[in-house]
């Protein structure tokens, strides 16, 4: 779930980062068939000017807003290689001069999706290019050495894409920070609570956790879309980091669950802490849009400061701040007493 959010705001980010580079591609291909056209005729220009507007209107302006913009960008994809498929069949099927850009399709496949994305992109590719030599079997028994040349081509763009992508991405996973948000992620909290559990047990000390969750945050997203979803998100944890003190500790655990550690506090003073960022939420109006959370409170001192036992206590008590209506504050005490009770 986590990695797929992550995916999704990656994703977008790349949309916008390589609008440029699209329009500009765009460009070169319609500038290089116009002064072909004389030579082979004008179809070819029509299906780009015809996939320019498609991707416009049917993909690009969707992305924002879907819950699964990957399905757009695939789709995406699969427009700009049957276009330039098209463009190749009618001028020349094997012995087009246009074979050469099936591969342009397949860079941009990189980074938007996974190793195995790549190579079903690639996989396609080679079809269409079979298809179109197939349009014009004779032509291609005569002279095979346009599609033939291709295919190096297809095979290290595509080597050359996924071995870049996987080095970028072991870049990113290495980081400690939420791409969204900014606060810290999930893979540095362990490593960070171990440090604080060993200081407790030397000290004594408590250490509390505050386990957060946006209230009906579905509806949000389904109400002002996904895009708007994201913008409270950020000011959501913008403001929980600005209520917190230097080192205390806020993390980004999943879609719009947040969690705090709170060292060197106890329950009741967690309680507060907890109350007030409740309150503060409710004020806030992120984005004009009108958000409460539910928050589960877990403390333990020396000994008992365990991660597993803390953050199970907090997400108990979590559940039963939501069953209990939302928009609340339990500690896991609290919501123990109420399980017994019910
Ligand atoms: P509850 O009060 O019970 O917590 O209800 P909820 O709707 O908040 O809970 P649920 O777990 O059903 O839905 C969480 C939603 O949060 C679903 C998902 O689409 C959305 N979400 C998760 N991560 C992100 C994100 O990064 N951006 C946006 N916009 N939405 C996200
Ligand atoms: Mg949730
Ligand atoms: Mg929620």
């Amino acid at each position: 779930m986590l990695a797929q959010l992550s995916e999704r705001g990656r994703l977008l980010d790349l949309e916008t980062g390589m609008r440029g580079a699209r329009l500009a591609s765009y460009a070169a291909v319609a500038i290089t068939l116009a002064v072909l056209g004389r030579w082979i005729g004008w179809l070819p220009l029509v299906f780009v000017a015809v996939l320019a507007v498609a991707y416009e209107l049917l993909i690009r302006g969707r992305l924002e807003n879907s819950e699964h913009p990957e399905r757009l960008v695939a789709a995406g994809f699969v427009l700009n290689v049957l276009a330039i498929g098209l463009g190749a069949v009618v001028t020349g099927g094997p012995k087009s001069p246009l074979l050469p850009w099936l591969v342009m399709p397949i860079v941009s496949l990189a980074g938007r999706h996974d190793g195995r994305g790549v190579w079903t992109g690639t996989g396609f590719v080679v079809v269409v290019l079979a298809l179109v030599t197939f349009t014009e079997p004779a032509v291609f028994a005569e002279e095979p050495a346009r599609v033939l040349a291709v295919l190096p081509l297809v095979v290290s763009i595509c080597l050359f894409s996924v071995a870049m992508m996987r080095a970028e991405r072991r870049q990113r996973d290495a980081s400690a920070l939420d791409a969204l948000t900014g606060l810290l992620n999930r893979r540095s909290l362990e490593d960070r609570f171990a440090e604080l559990a060993e200081q407790a047990r030397l000290s004594g000390d408590a250490v509390a956790l505050l386990a957060i969750d946006v209230d009906h945050f579905k509806s949000i997203n389904d109400t002002y879309g996904h895009a708007r979803g994201d913008t409270v998100l950020h000011e959501i944890a913008a403001a929980i980091r600005a209520q917190l003190r230097s080192f205390e500790l806020a993390y980004r655990v999943g879609g719009e669950e947040f969690l705090v550690v709170l060292p060197g506090v106890d329950v009741a003073q967690a309680s507060d802490v907890g109350e007030r960022l409740r309150a503060g939420l409710e004020a806030l109006r992120p984005d004009g849009v009108a958000v409460t959370v539910s928050v589960g409170v877990s403390a333990g001192r020396g000994e008992g400061v365990r991660f597993e036992r803390l953050y199970g206590e907090a997400d108990d008590a979590l559940y039963a701040a939501k069953r209990g209506g939302r928009n609340r504050v339990l500690t896991a005490e609290a919501a123990a007493k109420l399980t017994v009770a019910a």
